[in-house]
């Protein structure tokens, strides 16, 4: 479908920018803009670990499949038990960890039992050895023992044909560890995402050439390839596209085929060399909105073919910031996750004096620590221009200031969101 939003209103940022688009609703649009990606494959459950269950798991067996002690001691039959005082119990022999004592426990015998051997038929009830008294074939327990103490009933961490695991989970080492409990050897998931990206810019020169007036070198891709490395997709790096319209042309068909999104940077501004728009445009749909955000204000989204296209701003902390907030939840949903797509915040006590005009939403680079348990401080992580790409490196958080917000004063509280280990 296509849709275009020009906001033509001059606009600077020191005014309230009304006319723009909110940072939520285009997160919304974006969201709703892209769907999973059909694929899948089946892997050994190590090599799925991070990737994203394409299979709802419903468990064949029950974990654990029988009935065991928690603790190394003596299996009884709890009715045996003496209510006061103490009583001696003929101990036959010992259920070990994988070689059970099979037969069944006759009334008033104690089994010695180890920490996960299985229960011997009859007993309901196992006491700590450290509660006992042993004397060569026997054993002594006294009182102020429970029915069913020290028990791990079989099926009870899970149970056969109880759904374990939903399709679009992202496989974390817990999980590849309960795939394993279940004896499932492999699993099926999503295949990876593929997503190429480059840069646009008659300025750029790749690292290891000299600079010549006027040009400096591509940070852009390389910032994107980390991000993206962040994530477990398919990365094309596809160069540094010149601003002529053809080559821009042809740059866009070259991704579309080979991949299922697109990532730009540069040439979404409303410059002479700027064609990105006109040729999404032309190729596919494009929806191109100025977003009441600061940086990273001019972001283009749209679809070339099967594949999803995002026009990121060229300026260095723009194009992080616009990945973080807009593309990589929208990659997360393409590439099949459920669960939660944003990343978390939280609250933190600011430490330095914070500027900010009212008007649009700021991602204000941060410093994000804990002086002390439970307790978060952030500051500034210095100059905040959208072409100061230290003060990413410096960061590890987004401090989230809201259209109306004029400033913080050191002191006052507010919302923050960690990036490290994200992006
Ligand atoms: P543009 O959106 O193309 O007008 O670019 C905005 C600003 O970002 C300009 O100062 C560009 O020189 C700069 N820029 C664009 N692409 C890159 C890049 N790949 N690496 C570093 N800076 C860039
Ligand atoms: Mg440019």
């Amino acid at each position: 479908m296509q849709e275009t939003e020009i906001n033509n209103q001059p606009s600077c940022e020191d005014e309230l920018n009304t006319g723009l688009l909110s940072v939520t609703e285009a997160q919304a649009r974006i969201l709703e803009g892209v769907s999973r990606i059909t694929g899948t494959e089946t892997l050994p459950v190590r090599e799925a670990l991070g990737r994203i269950l394409a299979e709802d798991i419903v468990s064949p067996i029950d974990v654990p499949s029988h009935t065991n002690s928690a603790m190394d001691g003596y299996a009884v039959r709890a009715a045996d038990l003496p209510d006061k005082g103490v009583r001696e119990f003929p101990v036959p022999g010992t259920s070990w960890a994988g070689r059970p004592w099979l037969a069944p426990i006759e009334p008033g015998q104690a089994v010695q039992i180890m920490t996960g051997g299985m229960m011997p038929e009859g007993a309901d009830t196992v006491v700590m050895q450290e509660q006992v008294e042993r004397e060569g074939d026997t054993v002594r327990i006294g009182s102020g023992h429970h029915s069913g103490q020290n028990v791990r009933a079989a099926g009870e961490d899970l149970a056969t044909g109880q759904q374990v695991f939903t399709a679009g989970k992202q496989l974390t080492a817990a999980d590849i560890g309960v795939l394993a409990s279940l004896g499932l050897g492999e699993v099926c998931v999503f295949r990876r995402l593929k997503v190429a990206f480059f840069s646009t810019g008659d300025e750029l020169r790749s690292v290891g050439q000299p600079l010549g007036p006027g040009e400096i070198y591509d940070s852009n891709r390389y910032s994107l390839y980390g991000m993206l490395k962040k994530l477990d997709v398919e990365i094309i790096d596809m160069g540094v596209v010149r601003d002529r319209r053809e080559l821009v042309e042809r740059a866009f068909r070259d991704a579309a085929d080979v991949a299922d999104a697109i990532i730009t940077s540069g040439g979404v501004s409303v410059g002479e060399a700027d064609y990105v728009k006109e040729t999404l445009e032309k190729l596919g749909n494009m929806s191109f909105w100025k977003i009441a955000m600061k940086p990273g204000r001019p972001v283009t989204f749209g679809h070339i073919n099967g594949a999803v296209f995002f026009g990121l701003p060229g300026n260095p902390v723009s194009v992080m910031v616009t990945y973080f907030q807009f593309v990589r939840p929208a990659l997360l949903k393409m590439a099949g996750e459920t669960g939660s797509l944003g990343a978390y915040t939280l609250r933190a006590r600011v430490t330095t004096a914070l500027r900010k005009r009212p008007g649009r939403y700021e991602f204000q680079r941060g410093v994000l620590e804990q002086p002390a348990p439970g307790e978060f401080t952030v500051r500034s992580a210095g100059a905040q221009g959208s072409g100061i790409l230290r003060s990413m490196s410096e960061a590890n958080c987004f401090i989230l200031l809201d259209p109306t917000s004029t400033g913080v004063e050191p002191g006052e509280e507010v919302e923050v969101q960690p990036f490290q280990n994200l992006i």
